[in-house]
């Protein structure tokens, strides 16, 4: 986000136009009509009554990371939240409150001087109104819950320019939708306020790798995941890749945030130290453990990716074929991987029915990605991604509607299984004339 664009427009022919419409996803390129800095409510409801009238869809972007671009779209009209950035916390009353463009690292700053961890997500440029309205996984899923089960209370402006305030106590329905049903459908959601977890301050930061492994290993290693979810320490809610790369055509890395020291933390997951993964076990703060993760991520990538949900353990044979999707990569392809990432223990303590999340007994996401760095590779590597995802849904079920992609094509089952009537329901009231449109928008 430029700061010198918030309180504008920019249109095509504005010498800002170029960088202001790129997403994270650089494979990705829209050309919007406009797009509005917005920087309070007040903007936000005239960007909504200008794109009524411009018969133009309308699009709202806050840190530009879905995965397929849904918060652009070409001659599209843009409401650009990231200027509402102001962070505050209430201590007394135990809350943090948010405007929707503040992303992952200024949330683990601020809470962190403070001495607060909380269950974000992993990248540090994603923003909390676009992670939290499709749920928010993050490194203390398991411990704290997802990200929207810390959302006291949301306001958003509708498509028609109307303020509602959603909690608990007011409109109900709404605040089901905002807690998983997807950012864009709705409204713009305009501030957010959660509560605070417990203080904390040392955790064990946990890496392990394992370098060119053989494909039984990797199997091995998808089951061993699945098994420690099984256990009941909460403590830990892991992130475990098999990866391929042009260097290396089989890899395993396995890392998070442990709550506890490093003895009981090492204790815990020996079941990976003794399939002969190696790395750190160190002790420090919790917001220490998230900045080496931030520092993984890029400014922007290329490429595809899809998130599905698996119930129950991989057997050999299944995790074996999983395993198998990786045995070449495309042409063009910097890295594919088949992610693994934690759930269980306080994400499965609310009701599929509870939020919108409908998949809260699911064991694990499992996503398969595919990166590149020449924009001429997006053809083949489609094309790689296309049969593989179909493979890997036939062993999973659900889709996680923040890891969104155009291959599902029954998408609303795929996101929101039992609860899609419901999101029906509450889409209708706010957006009745789909001004905001998008191609995996409720419907
Ligand atoms: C590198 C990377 C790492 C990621 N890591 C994680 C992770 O650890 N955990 C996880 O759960 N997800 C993760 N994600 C997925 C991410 O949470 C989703 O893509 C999320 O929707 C991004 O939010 P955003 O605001 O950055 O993106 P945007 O593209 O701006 O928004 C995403 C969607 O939300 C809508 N939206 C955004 N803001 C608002 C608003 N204020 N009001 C209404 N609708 C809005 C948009 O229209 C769009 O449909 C990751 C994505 C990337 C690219």
């Amino acid at each position: 986000m430029d700061q010198n664009n918030c309180g504008s427009v920019i249109f095509m022919n504005s010498p800002q136009y170029n960088e202001a419409r790129q997403v994270f996803n650089r494979s990705i390129q829209k050309l919007p009509a406009s797009i509005a800095y917005c920087t309070n409510e007040g903007d936000t409801a005239a960007a909504i009554y200008a794109a009524r009238h411009s018969g133009r869809t309308l699009r709202v972007r806050s840190g530009g990371h879905s995965y397929e671009g849904f918060s652009v779209g070409t001659c599209a009209d843009v409401i650009d939240v990231s200027c509402m950035d102001s962070v505050s916390i209430n201590e007394q009353a135990g809350t943090l409150t948010a405007g929707p463009g503040v992303t992952n690292r200024v949330l683990y700053e601020t809470l962190g001087a403070y001495g607060y961890p909380f269950p974000s997500g992993t990248c540090p440029t994603v923003r909390v109104s676009g992670l939290t309205l499709g749920g928010g996984w993050g490194l203390s899923a398991r411990m704290f819950g997802l990200t929207c089960d810390s959302l006291l209370s949301a306001t958003l402006i509708d498509a028609q320019g109307c303020r509602h305030i959603a909690s608990e106590e007011e409109d109900r329905e709404l605040f089901f939708a905002l807690r998983g049903g997807g950012g864009g459908n709705f409204g713009v959601t305009t501030s957010l306020t959660y509560r605070l977890p417990p203080r904390l301050f040392d955790v064990t930061y946990v890496e392990l790798n394992a370098s060119n492994v053989s494909k039984e290993a990797a199997a091995e290693f998808i089951r061993r995941f699945q098994q420690w979810l099984l256990t009941e320490d909460c403590r830990f809610t892991p992130i475990g890749r098999i990866f391929h790369s042009p260097e290396e055509p089989r890899g395993l890395t396995f890392w998070g945030v442990y709550y506890g020291g490093e003895a009981e933390a090492r204790a815990s997951l020996e079941p990976f130290v003794s399939l002969g993964m190696s790395g750190i076990f160190e002790e420090m703060t919790f917001l220490q453990a998230i900045r080496i993760v931030e520092s993984g991520y890029p400014p922007y990538e290329w490429f595809t990716n899809g998130g599905r949900f698996s119930y129950m353990p991989f057997s050999e044979q299944e995790a074996l074929k999983i395993v198998s999707l990786l045995d070449c990569i495309a042409e063009g392809s910097i890295r594919a991987a088949v992610s693994l990432y934690g759930l269980g223990c306080a994400v499965s303590e609310k009701k599929p029915t509870e939020t919108a999340f409908f998949y809260r007994d699911a064991l694990n996401i499992i996503a398969l990605s595919t990166d590149w760095e020449k924009p001429s590779a997006k053809p083949a590597n489609l094309a790689w991604f296309s049969p593989r995802y179909r493979a890997l849904q036939e062993l999973t079920l659900g889709s996680y509607v923040n890891f969104p992609n155009l291959e599902n094509v029954d998408y609303m089952r795929a996101y929101y299984g039992g609860n899609a009537e419901r999101l029906r329901a509450v889409q209708a009231r706010t957006n009745p004339g789909h001004l905001l449109d998008f191609p995996q928008s409720i419907r």
